[in-house]
């Protein structure tokens, strides 16, 4: 299994795009999974994310600080998920 350092795209390790912002604001319960990869790409361009954020239409500050925060770490822990896997199953076999 290759391992990629993640870059600006949205690619995750099988080539498809991942998005891992939850579908909804954990406040209000506005959707805003539809607009993450426009976020995302308009701001790795250079724009304001504040400019993008209204752009979008994204007002609400708890809608905001979903964008903002979000981290994309899934294709950092994805590859250690399968070591755990395996390690697993080693334990299970040996008891
Ligand atoms: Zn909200």
């Amino acid at each position: 299994m290759e391992v990629q350092v993640q870059g600006g795209d949205a690619k995750s390790l099988i080539g498809e795009i991942v998005m891992m912002i939850p579908i909804r604001c954990f406040t209000c319960g506005s959707l805003i999974g539809d607009k993450y990869e426009e976020f995302k790409k308009r701001v790795g361009m250079g724009e304001d994310p504040g400019k993008v954020l209204d752009n979008l239409g994204i007002k609400r500050y708890c809608c905001r600080r979903m964008f903002i925060t979000n981290v994309d770490i899934i294709d950092q822990i994805l590859p250690y998920e399968e070591s755990v896997y395996r390690k697993g199953k080693e334990y299970q076999v040996m008891r």
